[in-house]
């Protein structure tokens, strides 16, 4: 992206992304809910080449680890460079909606928070999320510790590079942002939202190769389908997740 002078608005979340690999992001940001989000205004996304910002004239980012060992490190400046490129980019006017809090700077890594449905809802109440996507052995310390504020990991595992995490970080907070999905109820009865995973769901066939649905759900009898449903839900929550259930605050 180059400079848009982005007027921003109050309502609308703003995310910029920093990789060296940008065109991996456009085919799942401009489809279903993440589409439908920009369309609606509740988020503006932006994804910005690394290389741009090199100040090597082949565009290299990386370089050799001080102190020996192997692969190779994302240099410091042009992450610096990236980050203060879309501070510029951005006429902040906001400063009469206290709401909502301004900016933060979140590098994807192993090392970080293991993210959860808690840090998507925190995440979604900023007004602009800049993400820094990692690759090779990571990126230099120094960025980590003097632009960062927070570190998000998306599991226990290695992946090549930050850009699958930013995608599923983007994803987990967008569908959070209020008005993002279309039923409200559609998000108050998902996994994770409370203490519990959510109960089994069925749609029609109501008999499909003799396997059939709960007679329950055929009955047209509310009260008796949200028992059921609270039941099944603590049945797979006991079976999958005990930790859930013993969350205090939830
Ligand atoms: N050498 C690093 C280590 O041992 O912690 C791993 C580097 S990894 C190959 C390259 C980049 O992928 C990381 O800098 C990070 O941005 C991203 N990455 C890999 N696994 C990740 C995970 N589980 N969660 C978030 N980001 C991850």
């Amino acid at each position: 992206m180059r400079k848009s002078n982005t007027n921003m608005n109050t309502s609308t979340l703003r995310i910029d992304v920093i990789t060296i690999f940008p065109r991996v992001f456009h085919p799942v940001l401009n489809e279903s809910i993440l589409k439908r989000a920009q369309m609606k205004g509740r988020v503006s996304l932006f994804v910005h080449d690394l290389r741009d910002f090199s100040p090597d004239k082949h565009r290299k980012v990386d370089d050799r680890p001080f102190g020996g060992g192997p692969g190779m490190i994302m240099r410091p400046e042009p992450i610096f460079n990236a980050i203060e490129y879309i501070k510029s980019d951005i006429q902040d006017n906001t400063a009469s909606v206290k709401s909502k809090k301004r900016s933060r700077i979140i590098l994807l890594s192993p090392k970080g928070h293991l993210l959860n449905q808690d840090i998507g809802k925190r995440l979604a109440g900023y007004r602009h999320l800049i993400i820094i996507c990692g690759h090779y052995e990571g990126v230099d310390e120094r960025v980590r510790r003097h632009l960062v504020d927070e570190e998000i990991s998306i599991g226990d595992y290695i992946l090549t590079g930050g850009e699958l995490p930013a995608m599923v970080v983007i994803d987990c907070i967008v569908r959070l942002i209020p008005g993002v999905l279309g039923e409200k109820k559609s998000l108050h009865f998902e996994s994770f939202e409370g203490n519990l995973l959510e109960y089994p769901q069925y749609t029609r066939p109501a008999r499909y190769r003799n396997m059939r649905v709960p007679s329950v759900l055929l009955s047209g009898d509310h009260k008796k389908i949200e028992e059921w449903r609270q039941k099944q839900a603590i049945k797979i929550t006991r079976q999958r997740r005990p930790d859930l259930l013993r969350m205090p605050g939830r």
